[in-house]
């Protein structure tokens, strides 16, 4: 259990902010992260890591001399939001370009991929690195789908070190993704781990039972077994390990073996004590090998076994020094020269002037009481969507909607304030959705109402029509961003039976207050409907199986708002060909 918080929302924040103060000689907070305290003499690549809080050392405690330059740090094991990403690597880049890299989930591959789109845009050279470790999470031919866990450590490390001795941005990818291919870790799990203030784990095991395979958001073990002695334990993560030796691959490996949270270091060393002696027999050599906690999640009880098969070019960035506040290797020179700047940009636009027509600000009130209507809905349905998310995913979708919602309204209401019209306010509940929720659901929404608003714009009420292609567009933007397809099992199972619907309804001359009834209710029965299918898509995938007979929580949200929502989007709409008001 974690014991100590104030407000449980606040705790990511709250330890970033104690982090970064008693590392000050090191590190330095901005929006959306922490970044070296010296800026780099010469322009140098910017190595960001990235991803949920949760897994320290992992992400911040890894920026250093000889490893990251900065990181995105987001809230407990969710994705950092893209407004975080772009405000980081503004903060970091010195010139030669910023390379971000992270596990591999799909929140994180599109809050990153969308930061790098704006980066781009701004003309800094930008690129993505993703870890892909966990054997556990996808077979050897789909490898590419796999989750990153603790092979993070090695993949960073060696990023890190190429770019201090001054590779460029296509050198240190390339020697990142090399690291990624030759890197491979199996975990097993005892206990599960519990957010601050949470009443419960988030999974739990039997007693006497192993979760094996697990992953590093509570994610709970692919298959549970008897608790094993030491010695089993060890021979089982080093056959697994080992079985996925690379092709051609050399003697030379880097060994982590890593605790998830609350294992204490003496038993990391009495299971040592078998893998060591075991990889050796099967002929390796162990490079500077760590046994410690470097890629945690909270306090779960718990290890993982990483090797990254070392060559010539590996071995040295994998030796190489480093000087960062949860790991110390060697003699780094100290970062030196200037401060990096206080006045660290948020990313933020210049305040835009609104220009709006009093229909289209008289349409954006109502566009406020539906945001408002979502938040209580959501608020009320916070533990349960929670609950559904545990069973294959990471148990934060409830937490994440309600912070998703909670930002989109206040940004709602002041945009609003500000004379702003109703694509305007839409617009901005979504930036801030995306920014606050985090995670792949809160991507989704942000993205999505950013283009209903867009398609609604600032002059109009918009009649049944342009409602309908609002809604579409709100589904093109989601289903463009997560390539999630019917039957993946995720949100768009109820979104786009609820836009077809709607479009349907609406061209049949319905009004659009009865036509949004009857999407809400075939959207809501898809929804129900997810349950019998397994997920293809997002965190819960590796763990399909144990969703079945649960529908899937995103399609479940989703359905739930947008039949909130329906009487106030609809109720200064009409239909153009009649007139008729609904
Ligand atoms: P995370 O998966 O990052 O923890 P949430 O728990 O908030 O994010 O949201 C989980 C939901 O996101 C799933 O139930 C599913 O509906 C949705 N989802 C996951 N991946 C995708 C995707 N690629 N496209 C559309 N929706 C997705
Ligand atoms: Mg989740």
């Amino acid at each position: 259990m974690t014991k100590i918080f104030n407000d449980p929302s606040e705790f990511a924040e709250e330890a970033l902010a104690g982090f970064c103060d008693v590392h000050s000689d090191l590190v330095r907070q901005v929006p959306g992260g922490a970044v070296r305290r010296y800026r780099p003499a010469q322009p140098k690549v910017a190595v960001l890591a990235g991803g949920g809080s949760g897994h320290y050392p992992a992400f911040a405690g890894l920026i250093g001399t000889g490893f990251a330059d900065g990181a995105v740090v987001g809230n407990i094991f969710t994705s950092p939001s893209a407004q975080q990403a772009y405000a980081v690597a503004k903060a970091a880049d010195s010139g030669a370009g910023v390379v971000f890299t992270y596990g591999n989930y799909a929140g994180d591959v599109m809050n990153f991929g969308m930061a790098s789109e704006r980066l781009a845009a701004e003309g800094i050279a930008v690129e993505n690195v993703l870890v892909t470790d966990d054997i556990a999470s996808a077979p050897p031919s789909e490898s590419a789908k796999r989750r990153g866990i603790a092979g993070d450590f090695t993949v960073f490390k060696v990023m890190g070190a190429a770019a201090e001795n001054g590779a460029g941005l296509a050198e240190v990818v390339r020697l990142g993704r090399k690291a990624n291919d030759l890197t491979r870790t199996i975990g097993s799990a005892f206990a599960g781990c519990t957010f601050p203030g949470a009443e419960a784990p988030l999974f739990t095991l039997p007693k006497g039972q192993m979760g094996l395979g697990l992953g590093i958001h509570g994610e709970p073990g692919l298959h549970d077994t008897d608790l094993p002695s030491a010695e089993e334990l060890g021979q089982e993560l080093v056959s697994r390990v080992l079985s996925e030796t690379p092709v051609n691959a050399g003697k030379r490996i880097a060994v982590l073996l890593n605790g998830l949270g609350s294992t204490k270091h003496e038993e990391l060393f009495v299971l040592w004590g078998t893998v060591a002696p075991l990889l050796r027999a099967a002929g390796y050599t162990l490079v500077m090998p760590e046994v410690g906690e470097l890629v945690t999640s909270l306090d779960m009880a718990g290890v993982s076994l990483t090797v990254t098969w070392l060559d010539e070019e590996l071995e040295p960035l994998w030796t190489a020094p480093a000087e960062t506040p949860a790991y110390r290797r060697g003699n780094a020179a100290r970062d030196a020269g200037a401060l990096s700047g206080e006045e660290a940009s948020d990313g933020g636009a210049a305040v835009a002037a609104f220009v709006a027509t009093d229909a289209s600000r008289g349409y954006a009130a109502a566009c406020v009481a539906a945001i408002q209507a979502a938040q209580a809905s959501l608020h009320e349905a916070e533990e349960r969507l929670g609950r559904m998310d545990a069973i294959a995913g990471d148990g934060d979708h409830g937490r994440g909607m309600v912070r998703g919602v909670d930002a989109a309204t206040a940004a709602a209401a002041a945009a609003l304030g500000d004379g702003a019209g109703a694509g305007d306010v839409l617009a901005a509940a979504g930036d801030a959705w995306a920014d606050k929720a985090g995670g792949t659901s809160g991507v989704l929404w942000g993205a999505g109402l950013r283009a209903f608003g867009e398609t609604v714009g600032n002059t109009t009420a918009p009649e049944g029509a342009v409602l309908a292609a609002a809604v579409t567009a709100f589904a093109d933007r989601i289903v463009q961003l997560g390539k999630a397809e019917i039957g993946d099992k995720t949100m768009v199972d109820a979104l786009l039976p609820f836009a077809s619907a709607f479009s349907r309804e609406v061209a049949n001359g319905v009004s659009p207050i009865r036509a949004w009834e009857t999407a809400a209710r075939e959207s809501a029965a898809a929804a129900e409907a997810t349950a019998d299918l397994l997920p293809l898509k997002g965190r819960a995938r590796p763990l399909a199986e144990k969703s079945l007979g649960t529908p899937d929580p995103g399609a479940t949200s989703l359905a739930m708002v947008f039949a909130v929502m329906g009487a106030h989007f609809t109720a200064r709409t009409t239909v153009a060909q009649t007139g008729a008001k609904s």
